[in-house]
């Protein structure tokens, strides 16, 4: 591969003024390594050896992207510091991503030889990853609320960043939310580990409660609200917190006690979740594989402000004393082992 030492241009994003530029490249046995600057935060890619069809420029304008789209979606990005080492195998495309608490904030993602540019322009994993960083770390039987964050919000913050449709994630929602619904012999979020209910079953409880959150706000404050008050909190993959704590805080940045009596709804039982219904409120009809969006349903409203771009959301200066109070309730939560 190629080390000469490049500086790319800065891309701009919106109102938001994250920058991000890649600043350099080193070369260790083999691995090619750059930083690239979003807002404060630097992300340090490692591109380990092996043949690729991607370039080093595709690469890290692929890791640009997810990290431009989680910073829009949280008002930042949510680590000041990231290791993501990309891992080249066999075949093409996209395969596996796993996120660590450690040093700060770990990402390896396994990306095929053959993996083409179209295909990492519509790649949805990073961007999954990546928002693990924005949740504190759980006890184990919470893991679906972690999947489900990363569920829920990735398409999101993606339309948000102009780089997927809300027509999309709306046709892909009511394909795939079915999964998270409580099966026969269900015991509720934390005492049934199947895939569906870890993944879909928490992306369900989030998009259960930010159409909830919005129904009682007038539409003023969402999920997206809750989510960053508990970044700004502190809350991010590298701290271990007591659920309970992330939901109240996150209450907390709403006005409301959405989340809180919700995880008590959901947590030992299976909630039942009328998805026919909430469909045609936010006006989203099924034609085939694709979606018809109405506007005169009764919530379009609230399905046009879940994927409305953060810049227009006012949050941050009514978030700030949520921060200082949620500082010191983080500080006394226990340390998981
Ligand atoms: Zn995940």
């Amino acid at each position: 591969m190629l080390l000469n030492r490049r500086t790319f241009a800065i891309a701009v994003l919106g109102l938001c003024t994250l920058l991000s530029i890649v600043r350099n490249f080193t070369s260790q046995a083999g691995q090619v390594t750059s930083t690239l600057l979003i807002g404060g935060s630097k992300i340090d890619v490692t591109i380990e050896s092996g043949e690729m069809e991607l370039s080093q420029t595709e690469l890290l304008h692929w890791a640009q992207s997810a990290a431009e789209a989680v910073a829009t979606y949280y008002g930042r990005y949510p680590v000041p510091r990231l290791q993501l080492r990309i891992i080249p195998v066999g075949g093409s495309g996209v395969r596996h991503g796993q996120t660590f608490g450690y040093d700060g904030g770990l990402i390896k993602i396994r990306v095929g030889k053959q993996t083409e540019a179209r295909e990492v322009a519509n790649d949805w994993m990073l961007t999954h990853e990546m928002v693990h960083l924005s949740f504190p770390s759980v006890a184990d039987e919470h893991h679906w609320i972690e999947e489900g964050i990363a569920v829920y919000v990735e398409p999101i913050a993606r339309i948000q960043a102009k780089q997927m449709s809300g027509e999309q994630m709306w046709a892909d929602l009511v394909r795939d939310m079915p999964k998270g619904l409580p099966q026969e012999g269900d015991e509720g979020m934390d005492h049934t580990h199947t895939w569906g209910r870890t993944y879909w079953g928490g992306a369900l409880f989030c998009f259960v409660a930010d159409v909830e959150i919005r129904k009682q706000t007038h539409n003023r404050k969402g999920l997206q609200d809750a989510l960053r008050g508990i970044l700004d909190a502190g809350g991010n993959i590298t701290h271990d917190w007591e659920l309970t704590e992330a939901f109240k805080i996150g209450d907390r940045a709403t006005g409301t006690t959405v989340l809180s009596e919700q995880y008590a709804k959901w947590k030992d039982k299976p909630a039942h979740v009328d998805l026919a219904s909430m469909w045609k409120e936010l006006g989203i009809a099924a034609e085939g594989k694709s979606v018809r969006l109405r506007e005169d349903a009764p919530l379009a409203g609230v399905r046009l402000a879940i994927t409305a771009p953060a810049a227009s959301k006012k949050t941050d200066l009514e978030i700030s004393p949520t921060a200082v109070f949620a500082g010191r309730a983080s500080a006394a939560s226990r340390p998981r082992s």
